[in-house]
């Protein structure tokens, strides 16, 4: 190894890896749908790697071992599985002559195939991105089963870039897997570290072999609390790093600490033989003196420029911070604070955003720019200067910019009282919209989206190009409310939904018509796999400029006499599918758009609509890491919920709905938000959902999916019969209603309508059992 290489001064955490127009989203895609053949996709992904490093250079990260080497086909878990062969026993058959583990058998872990249940998915820390779950067991056989990670750093170096091979570290691969099917009662991945650790020393190896100074060793894994306990914690961090170090021949390493303050397991580390240690130091406080004096010898890689959000760094704050860290600290290198793989590319290509807003935002490049700015400084302070103040002019016109703070929004959050946040107890209420609905028992409605056709998606885009006029696009869209509308009478439904075709997206459609948030054109960041998602920006005081939805909901009631639900999406949900603006907390943020939602059901109630749905799927999904932190978030979340709905009168049924099964742990919550009706997922958990139902005592109206629609699957009618029966025999009747799991729009009509057709069915096959029985 190069014993001298220094670490970069200026790095990045991890970069975006889709690619800037996500060309390795449409290659992966045509590659699975066999339009194209391995060695295009693997083109096309060397060229996004290479572009990748070439212009990171050109940002300023242009010393050795500088740009990540963070590219990955499908996710960074996933690789490390695929290099230490991790691959569960079901797909014993994914490996081939030489114990190698392919492109195509890498995808069939991530995707699974015909026969095989692919590894589970589940959200990277406070992040929307989300990784696959390995499985490991005493019969994992850990080998060296690709070398994936040094043919692409031997790729970069003929290119003449020396970038810094990554990979999630060992101790977080094994917290962050499951036990295999095959382990006992009781197994723990972390059980394998041993086994493990030799596979990573072959591997490191490898890497010197090819000429690496350095390799990136990922533990988020350490910042957050773990269910195990910490000295078995501290003595796997300790072990790993002890063997990795002791690797007779290896890069230098640099072990990453993102998402959070590293806390006890910082002695650790710094006690350990690694070379640099990164620490969280946007998120995470700047440890005591004399935990940084534990450091020497060692590079203190400062994560000052937040990687998680988009918002321009304040570069004079951050560069006082490193002059303080360098007084304690002498080798000290400047960098993100996670991988930069959650925000997007580049700020210049949104050429649509007015220029204010785009001096106040940092994607991608703007951090790498950052990082080298930061670095400089800390060199010559006087040469950067300019920037620096550059960048507290900005921040300062930032927090003054008209719409920033909006004087009516202030009076009006301010003036709030409990009031606001409180409905009249459930028995009034039930009886008022008893009176006013008349709804069978076991009522059927569904979730709010029905099938966006290709016909929809088209009439879109040509009205986004001016294709259509704004009247005919609100006739075509009216034509098929009318289609949904007519086909829910003639299936039976009890409550109807005008099926959401205006919607692009159940948060950047609101975000579009609220004030306060702005949405990009190409800022995509991946969710998972090839799945991306362009969050919206909330960067001011959120206002309703016109009602949004009512139009919509009005005219869709006026096709039936049946109670049409209206459709909203809550506004945890709307955070947490937003960047949102760091510049107060985000309860205060919550609340402005809980009083626009507000405001908008009003609006909906004067137009006659009796029953209105408040989507908040992602409640749990914005849960923080630490339990410590987790009453005040559910206090603000829930009290934002509160707030949007508790104008409504009595008689008006507030419904929300939620995207997942583990109720269990946020029940209080969810019961705090003291909605009339809540839908959740269950039809996949075999209705398990209904236990925690029972025994919390859940006492208002509840609706189970009985038909898993992430799947094109028809569930019989006597499936969903059996469900609801099983659901009846823990919920009192009085409170079901039955509902698909989740909204339609991703399945296709045909599919669509029979398993609808079933659901409705079994429904009056059970609700006529319960009137017998109850003669
Ligand atoms: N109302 C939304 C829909 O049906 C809810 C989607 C969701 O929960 N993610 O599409
Ligand atoms: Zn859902």
């Amino acid at each position: 190894m190069t014993a001298q290489t220094p670490f970069p001064s200026a790095s990045l955490l991890g970069y975006p890896r889709i690619g800037r127009r996500r060309e390795l989203k449409k290659a992966v895609e045509a590659f699975w749908a066999g339009r194209t053949d391995a060695a295009a996709l693997e083109a096309t992904a060397r060229e996004i790697r290479l572009g990748t490093a070439r212009r990171l250079q050109d940002l300023g990260l242009t010393e050795p071992a500088a740009v990540p080497g963070t590219f990955s086909y499908y996710d960074q878990v996933l690789d490390v599985a695929a290099h230490v062969g991790a691959v569960p026993a079901r797909f014993g058959n994914l490996l081939d002559g030489e114990g190698r583990l392919g492109l195509d058998g890498y995808f069939t872990l991530a995707r699974g195939s015909k026969d095989q249940q692919p590894l589970e998915m589940t959200k990277w820390f406070d992040t929307n991105y989300h990784y696959l779950v390995p499985e490991i067991g005493p019969e994992t056989d850990f080998s060296l089963t690709s070398e994936r990670i040094v043919e692409e750093f031997s790729e970069a170096r003929s290119a003449g870039i020396e970038t810094r091979p990554y990979l999630v570290g060992p101790v977080t691969f094994l917290l962050l897997s499951k036990p295999s099917d095959e382990a006992p009662a009781g197994f723990e991945p972390l059980s394998r570290l041993e086994d493990l650790l030799p596979v990573y020393v072959e591997l490191l190896g490898k890497l010197a072999e090819a000429g690496a100074g350095w390799v990136q060793l990922d533990e988020p894994a350490l910042v957050v609390e773990q269910d195990l306990d910490a000295a078995a914690l501290q003595a796997a961090v300790e072990r790993s790093y002890q063997v990795l170090a002791a690797a007779g021949s290896r890069p230098r390493i640099l072990v990453s600490t993102p998402y959070g303050a590293l806390g006890d397991l910082l002695p650790t580390l710094a006690a350990s033989s690694i070379d640099a240690l990164h620490l969280d130091l946007f998120k995470g406080a700047v440890p005591s003196a004399d935990q940084l004096a534990a450091l020497e010898g060692k590079t203190l890689v400062a994560g000052v420029v937040d990687g998680h959000n988009i918002w321009r760094n304040d570069l004079q704050a951050s560069a006082n911070k490193l002059a303080e860290l360098r007084r304690s600290v002498p080798s000290l290198a400047v960098s993100t604070s996670t991988s930069t793989q959650h925000v997007p590319h580049d700020v210049d290509e949104e050429t649509k955003l007015s220029e204010q807003l785009r001096s106040w935002l940092a994607f991608a490049d703007q951090k790498a720019v950052e990082v080298a700015t930061l670095a400089k400084a800390l060199q010559d302070p006087a040469a950067v200067q300019a920037e620096l103040d550059k960048a507290s002019a900005v921040i300062a016109s930032r927090a003054s910019a008209a719409g920033v703070r909006r004087a009516e929004v202030r009076e009006r959050t301010a003036a709030l009282t409990a009031a606001d946040f409180a409905r009249e107890d459930f028995a009034v209420r039930q009886a008022a919209q008893d009176a006013a609905l008349a709804l069978p028992p076991l009522p059927t409605t569904t979730i709010g989206s029905f099938p966006q056709t290709s016909d929809v998606r088209l009439a879109r885009a040509r009205a986004n190009r001016g294709e259509l006029t704004a009247a005919q696009y609100e006739q075509l869209m009216k034509d098929e409310i009318k289609r949904v509308v007519d086909l829910q009478e003639e299936l039976g439904f009890d409550v109807l939904v005008h099926g959401e075709p205006e919607r692009n997206d159940m948060v950047q459609y609101f975000a579009e018509n609220l004030d306060g948030f702005d949405v990009t054109e190409h800022g995509w960041v991946q969710s998972y796999g090839s799945r991306c998602t362009r969050p919206s920006i909330l960067w001011g005081d959120v206002t309703r400029p016109a009602p949004i939805t009512v139009a919509w909901a009005e005219y869709a009631q006026s096709l039936t006499s049946k109670p049409l639900k209206g459709m909203l999406t809550g506004p945890v949900t709307i955070l947490a599918w937003s960047f949102v603006r760091d510049d107060q907390p985000l309860g205060e943020t919550a609340n402005q758009v809980a009083l626009a939602l507000r405001d908008e059901i009003a609006d909906l109630e004067a137009a006659g609509i009796k029953v209105i749905q408040v989507d908040e799927p992602a409640l749990r999904e914005l849960l923080p890491l630490r339990k410590a932190d987790q009453p005040a978030y559910l206090d603000w979340s829930v009290n934002s919920f509160r707030l949007a709905t508790a104008g409504a009168a009595s008689g008006t049924q507030i419904h929300t709905h939620l995207c997942y099964s583990e109720f269990g742990a946020i029940i209080d919550a969810i019961d705090g938000l003291d909605a009339d009706v809540t839908s959740i997922e269950a039809a996949r958990s075999r209705m398990e959902v209904v236990n925690d139902l029972e025994s919390h005592g859940f006492g208002r109206g509840v609706g189970p999916g009985v038909y898993d629609i992430h799947s094109p699957r028809v569930p019989a009618q006597r499936e969903v019969r059996e469900l609801l029966e099983t659901a009846v025999a823990h919920v009192p009747a009085r409170q079901l209603w039955v509902n698909p799991d989740c909204g339609l729009k991703t399945r296709g009509y045909e599919e669509t309508v029979e398993s609808l057709r079933n659901l409705v069915e079994a429904t009056k096959e059970v609700r006529a059992a319960l009137v017998a029985d109850a003669r």
